[in-house]
């Protein structure tokens, strides 16, 4: 099994400066593959001969760099291939460098990086198994972090259990399950991203290159972290609650909600495309924890989940404004969210517009018609 843990690191100034100078080369070998179009770590011998400073560098570092390199141009690839636009790799300036297999030592909380240095991490928690790379980070803040990534031997069982549940992302709430549980969208990520707007403003307004702006952009960079750590935990805190309270979890595999709701959403301070990052981070969450702890996630196709009546299957379209699903054939009334949440869970058990056929019996996957509808609000979770 695979892990991943993240220490606040607290390199010392002469480390520091060796870590920028690192960042350095990083950033020159791949720009300059990115220019030439080489993208074999086998150019990197012939290049440290022309470029003798490339040797400060740890050799395993440069050949991540381009290994990196690759990695991201099969992504791109793979993305053109499902007819996505995409554009071409940057240049760009690197901001972290991986260590794999070789060049680092961790004794107790001090870490030590060939051609380097030694420096102190915040050894918050023990790290699990055996290392295996280890990466570190400057963020735009100005705060340093080593991510350790470690294995242990161990498999996850997979679970033998029949607890399902099928879970509409929308816009009114951050989510909704078949079993009438409500997650709001967090309220902390809303506050300081009016925070952030207002930091923000004030740097467009610092002259250009002067202290004062340099300052703003810092504290822009914090906020912009604190975000992003918020919604990192409600996130971290949601997936963890659905993994450790069902074994079969259904989800959509994107999110295309209608353009009237994009605008409803620009009235709450959120921004389509911020919303779209947490609805993609939430699966990525979802998906990792379910494949550590054994349980089952399913990815459906998301199409005409809230127009669709969970009961006689009857299509037709919805108002935003439309809040309750009333279905005219069969008379089925449920709040709209949660039709759309037992229609996710009806099709990921049986398998319709599945992606995939990964799956598996589970005893009483199709959804239980609930005896007693739960009215969507008295089910709120409260958190805090
Ligand atoms: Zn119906």
């Amino acid at each position: 099994m695979r892990h991943v843990t993240r220490y606040r690191a607290y390199p010392g100034h002469a480390v520091e400066r060796q870590l920028f100078n690192g960042f350095a080369r990083c950033s020159f070998v791949r720009n300059w593959c990115l220019e030439n179009r080489v993208y074999r770590d086998s150019c990197l011998p012939k290049l440290k001969e022309e470029y003798p400073e490339l040797k400060e560098v740890h050799s395993k570092v440069l050949q991540n760099v381009v290994q990196q390199i690759v990695h991201n141009l099969r992504a791109l690839k793979k993305l053109k291939a499902t007819g996505r636009k995409v554009g071409k790799l940057r240049k760009k300036w690197v901001h972290s460098m991986i260590y794999e297999q070789t060049g680092f030592k961790l004794v107790g909380n001090r870490l030590w990086l060939s051609r380097i240095g030694e420096f102190q991490i915040e050894l918050s928690r023990p790290v699990p198994g055996k290392i295996k790379q280890i990466v570190v980070k400057h963020t735009a803040a100005h705060k340093w972090f080593v991510a350790i990534i470690s294995e242990t031997p161990d498999t996850p069982e997979l679970t033998t259990g029949t607890r399902s549940v099928g879970i509409d992302l929308n816009l009114e709430n951050f989510s909704t399950d078949t079993d009438g549980t409500v997650f709001e969208h967090p309220h902390n990520v809303s506050k300081s991203a009016k925070r952030l707007r207002r930091a923000q403003k004030k740097f467009s307004r610092a002259v250009n290159g002067s202290r004062n702006r340099r300052k703003q952009r810092i504290r822009v960079a914090r906020i912009h972290e604190q975000v992003e750590n918020r919604r990192n935990d409600f996130l971290h805190k949601w997936s963890r609650y659905y993994v450790d309270h069902y074994d079969f979890i259904a989800l959509e595999h994107l999110n295309i909600k209608p353009m009237v709701e994009s605008l409803e959403s620009k009235l709450r301070g959120m921004s389509k495309s911020i919303l779209d990052a947490a609805w993609y981070k939430a699966r990525e969450f979802i998906c990792y924890k379910a494949a550590n702890a054994g349980t089952y996630v399913h990815l459906i196709d998301p199409a005409y989940t809230t127009q669709d009546c969970f009961i006689c299957g009857h299509r037709e379209k919805k108002d935003l404004s439309q809040r309750v699903h009333c279905c005219p054939v069969c008379g089925y009334t449920a709040p709209r969210d949660l039709n759309a949440a037992q229609n996710i869970l009806k099709r990921a058990s049986v398998g319709w517009g599945t992606p995939e056929s990964t799956l598996v019996e589970i005893g009483t996957a199709t959804p239980p018609i609930p005896a007693v509808q739960v009215p969507v609000n008295e089910a709120r979770i409260s958190r805090r």
